[in-house]
C-alpha cells in the first residue's frame, strides 16, 4: 500500500499544534501572508494527507520488508555489502557540512575542503598513483572519465590511430560499455583455465590499434590475476594505457598498490570499499586515481593546497585549499557533475579511511579474504562445486549449481530465491556467465565465523530440499512479503508512477 492510499482527506500531522496547521491552511494568512494572490496556487497540490503517526508507521513497515545489511547476512558478489559504521553517517551529517551551499565561496569552506584534500592523498596512498580526482558520482562515471582520459592523451599526442580497447570475459560488464561510450571498439579476449587472462589471445589482440586494456583485478571470476607485469608489459609496449577496474578494493587495501603495477588509471567504488550504504542505484563516488602523464587530464575539480600567501586567505599561517579550475587544467575531460561530486559520499569515505588507519586497512583485506576463503573451502568440503578450487578467493568467489540442476532440475535461482526463507539474502546470480548456473558469493570482511557457517548449512539445506521436496525449492521464498517475480515483465512494462482516481486531478 502507497501513502498515497492511506490519505484522508484533511487529516495532518500538526493535531498537538493546531496554531500551525492553521498557519499553512489558512489563505491569506500566516506562511502566504505577503505573497501576491497571483502567485498563489489555485488548486491544492496532490500529496497525501496523513497524521505524523500514520507516516511513522507506514514508512517504519515498508523498512521491515526490506532485505538489508543492518537485518541480514549479504553475500552479493562483486557489490561489497558490508556493515557500514553508523560514525561515517553521523560525522557525515554534522549541521555545517549539510548546511553548506554548493556555490558558497571556498573562504568559507576550508574545512570540508581540507577534508576532500585529505581523502585524495589517502587515495592517492593507497593505490600508488600520482593524482586523484574524487569528482565521478558511479563506479561506471569513474570508469568513463577514467577512458575519457585514455582518448584525452594519446589525442594530445596526436596519436589518433588506436581505436580499440581490449577487455577479457572476466571483467564487469560495466567495461566494454564503458569502452563503447567513449567512442572505441571493444575485443573481448578470453579467460584460460585457470581463471586468468590468456596472454597468447592478448599479444594477439594487441597492436597499434590498441588503445588500452581494462583490467576488473580481481576479477568477476574472483581471482586476483596472476601474471598482472606480463599483462602491463605487453599492454606498454604496444603504446597502449592500463586502465584498473578497482571497484573492490577491500581484497588489496593495504597489500598491493595498482600504481607499483603499471597501471595508468584506476577508479574505486568508494561507496563499496570505502564504507556507504549502497544498492537501488546510489548514491555513489567512483574517485579516479591516474599515473603522471595523465594528470593534466584529471576530471574538475580538483582540490589543491596552497601555502598561506601574505596577500590571500591562511589565516594564523594555515594551508589554503582551492578547487582548481580550467585554469590549472587546460586538458582536463572536464567536469562530470553540475558542483563537486556526492560529497556526502567523499566525507563517509574520508572518516572511514581516517577510522581504520594504515592498521586498519590491512586487516580489511586480510579479513575480507580470509572469510572468503574460508567460505570457499567450507562450501568445498560440503560437497559445492566451486568454480576455481585450486586458485585462493580474493574477496569472492564462484559456486556453480550445475551438478544440482542437472541432477533435480532445481536451479541457481532456484537456490537463491529458497536462501531468504532461510534469513539470507541471495549470492550474486548469473554473473559472470562463464561459469553455468553459478552464484557469486561475497561474505565481506565483516562477517562473523557462525554467520557463514550459518550460511553453509542453509545452502546445505537447501540442497537436501532439492532432492526431497523440489516443489518447496521452486515455489520460494515463501516466507517473503512477495513471492516468486515476474522479472521481465518488471522490467520490460516497468511501472513506477502513482496514478489518482481522486477527483482533485
Ligand atoms: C560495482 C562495480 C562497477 C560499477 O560501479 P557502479 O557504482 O555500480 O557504477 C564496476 N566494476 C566492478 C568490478 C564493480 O563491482
Amino acid at each position: 500500500m502507497l501513502i498515497f492510499e492511506r490519505s484522508h482527506p484533511g487529516r495532518r500531522n500538526a493535531a498537538q499544534a493546531p496554531h500551525f496547521a492553521a498557519a499553512i491552511s489558512g489563505p491569506s494568512t500566516g506562511l502566504r501572508a505577503g505573497i501576491p494572490a497571483a502567485l498563489l496556487r489555485q488548486d491544492q497540490p496532490l500529496l497525501p494527507e496523513a497524521s505524523e503517526m500514520d507516516v511513522v508507521r507506514h514508512y517504519t513497515r515498508l523498512s521491515q520488508k526490506n532485505f538489508s545489511i543492518d537485518t541480514h547476512f549479504y553475500p552479493l558478489g562483486s557489490c561489497t555489502m558490508k556493515y557500514n559504521p553508523r560514525a561515517c553517517n553521523t560525522l557525515a551529517m554534522l549541521p555545517n557540512f549539510l548546511a553548506r551551499h554548493p556555490l558558497a565561496p571556498e573562504t568559507t569552506g576550508q574545512g570540508v575542503l581540507a577534508c576532500l584534500y585529505d581523502l585524495q592523498e589517502i587515495l592517492k596512498d593507497v593505490t600508488g598513483m600520482a593524482g586523484v580526482s574524487l569528482m565521478p558520482m558511479a563506479g561506471a562515471q569513474g570508469e568513463f572519465a577514467g577512458v575519457a582520459m585514455i582518448r584525452a592523451y594519446h589525442d594530445a599526442r596526436g596519436d589518433t590511430g588506436r581505436t580499440e580497447i581490449i577487455v577479457p570475459d572476466a571483467a564487469h560488464g560495466t567495461n566494454p560499455a564503458t569502452a563503447v561510450m567513449c567512442g572505441y571498439t571493444v575485443k573481448e579476449i578470453p579467460t584460460d583455465t585457470n581463471g586468468d587472462v590468456d596472454l597468447d589471445a592478448l599479444r594477439a589482440a594487441t597492436g597499434p590499434q590498441t588503445a588500452g586494456l581494462m583490467l576488473t583485478n580481481p576479477s568477476t571470476l574472483g581471482v586476483f590475476e596472476k601474471r598482472i607485469t606480463d599483462i602491463q608489459k605487453i599492454i606498454h609496449d604496444a603504446g597502449g594505457l592500463l586502465y584498473y577496474d578497482g571497484a573492490n578494493l577491500n581484497a588489496i587495501l593495504g597489500k598491493v598498490k595498482p600504481g607499483d603495477m603499471g597501471f595508468d588509471v584506476i577508479h574505486m567504488n568508494l561507496h563499496k570499499t570505502f564504507s556507504t550504504p549502497h544498492g537501488g542505484g546510489g548514491p555513489g563516488a567512483g574517485a579516479v586515481g591516474v599515473a603522471e602523464r595523465l594528470l593534466p587530464f584529471l576530471p574538475l575539480p580538483v582540490v589543491a593546497k596552497e601555502l598561506p600567501s601574505p596577500s590571500g586567505g591562511g589565516v594564523g599561517g594555515e594551508d589554503v585549499f582551492r578547487y582548481l579550475t580550467e585554469a590549472d587544467l587546460p586538458q582536463s575531460i572536464g567536469h562530470l557533475s553540475a558542483f563537486s561530486g556526492n560529497i556526502g559520499i567523499l566525507l563517509r569515505a574520508y572518516v572511514y579511511a581516517r577510522m581504520l588507519g594504515t592498521e586498519g586497512m590491512h586487516r580489511v583485506a586480510e579479513f575480507a579474504t580470509l572469510n572468503a576463503n574460508y567460505l570457499m573451502a567450507e562450501l568445498g568440503k560440503a560437497g559445492f562445486t566451486v568454480a576455481f578450487p585450486q586458485r585462493r578467493a580474493s574477496h569472492e568467489f564462484i559456486v556453480s549449481m550445475k551438478p544440482l540442476k542437472d541432477a533435480t532440475g532445481i536451479s541457481a535461482m532456484d537456490v537463491a530465491k529458497r536462501l531468504l526463507d532461510k534469513g539470507f539474502h541471495p549470492p550474486t546470480t548469473y554473473f559472470p556467465m562463464l561459469v553455468p548456473e553459478c552464484l557469486l558469493i561475497e561474505p565481506t570482511e565483516t562477517e562473523s565465523k557462525e554467520t557463514l557457517d550459518g550460511f553453509v548449512a542453509a545452502l546445505k539445506e537447501i540442497r537436501d530440499e532439492a532432492y526431497a521436496t523440489p516443489e518447496l525449492v521452486k515455489g520460494a521464498p515463501h516466507t517473503m512479503p512477495v513471492r516468486r517475480l515476474d522479472d521481465v515483465k518488471a522490467a520490460r512494462e516497468l511501472d513506477l508512477t502513482w496514478k489518482s482516481n481522486s477527483t482533485l486531478l
